[in-house]
């Protein structure tokens, strides 16, 4: 069986440094703890759990003058500000790109600015985003949000975006904000490394019989990527190889690989070699 691998697939830059530190981090201290899931991947997590690695919710839950992991996904001001209270040693993997969006609304937050979030307000990163406004930001997630929110246009707004939403949604949104509101700035704060993903996966669905999309269950970006390649070719969703259907496999020859941004590189060589032996 036959097997090609998308150009852009997997860990994307912002999680791969995050796990690298964790794992670095666990190689010479294995009493950490994590601040929620270190990624939306249980196999990886579990790996992670295996070396020493503790999840917890709240940092209530982390004894003073232990060791806390802050996830790619960043957090808002007042974690930093508790950890330095319980002094805690934090090892801080949030994205660079997370940070600067967290550099931004708090800048503009302290000028007097108005904060607008476009994202979902259930998502870890904009729930951290929020945390550097007094969580006090106007979060959009759908143009219907837009009829729903109040805005006082005697005020000035800033906007940011959630890294990984949607390029058309958030022009949409952009512009119904400019009619809206007199004193408005726009930062695209959008990630590139999700739509690079999404278009490599639809390329290689157009060249192949099937594809395999590897991925978290509840992985947003992973769920994104089996939709595009389905408006193309069958798609099966995994999360490991042992979720492959091999009798259904069988009807293809070419098969098309990809991965969500929180599937590690060993899932899916995993997956690959599998489906290479059938
Ligand atoms: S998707 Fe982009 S912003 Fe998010 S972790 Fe990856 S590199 Fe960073």
């Amino acid at each position: 069986m036959n097997v090609k691998i998308a150009k852009e697939a997997g860990f994307c830059f912002g999680v791969k440094r995050a796990m690298k530190m964790a794992w670095n981090e666990l190689e010479t201290n294995g009493d950490i703890y994590a601040l929620g899931p270190i990624i939306h991947n249980k196999q990886a997590v579990s790996k992670y759990e295996e070396k020493g690695l503790k999840t917890v919710e709240i940092i209530d839950s982390i004894p003073n003058f232990k060791n806390m992991i802050i996830r790619s996904h960043g957090v808002g001001e007042k974690v930093y500000k508790d950890a330095n209270e319980k002094q805690i040693n934090v090892v801080d993997t949030t994205c660079p790109y997370v940070k600067k969006i967290h550099r931004i609304v708090k800048t503009y937050h302290d000028k007097g600015y108005e904060i607008i979030v476009i994202g979902d307000s259930k998502h870890p990163e904009v729930i951290g985003i929020n945390g550097w406004c007094g969580d006090c930001a106007k979060i959009i997630k759908t143009l219907d949000d837009l009829d729903s929110i109040k805005f006082d246009n005697s005020k000035k707004h800033v906007v940011v975006a959630q890294t990984t939403i949607n390029l058309e949604l958030y022009n949409e949104i952009i512009s119904k904000l400019d009619k809206k509101l007199d004193n408005i700035r726009f930062n695209n704060t959008i990630c590139s490394a999700t739509k690079v993903r999404q278009l490599s996966a639809k390329e290689l669905s157009q060249e192949v019989d099937c594809m395999v999309v590897v991925g978290g269950k509840h992985s947003s970006n992973t769920q994104k990527l089996v939709n595009i390649c389905r408006e193309t070719v069958e798609t099966f969703a995994i999360e490991t190889k042992q979720d492959l259907n091999i009798d259904k496999l069988k009807e293809y020859q070419l098969i098309g690989i990809t991965a969500g941004a929180s599937t590690p590189d060993w899932i899916i060589e995993d997956v690959v070699e599998f489906i290479e032996s059938i």
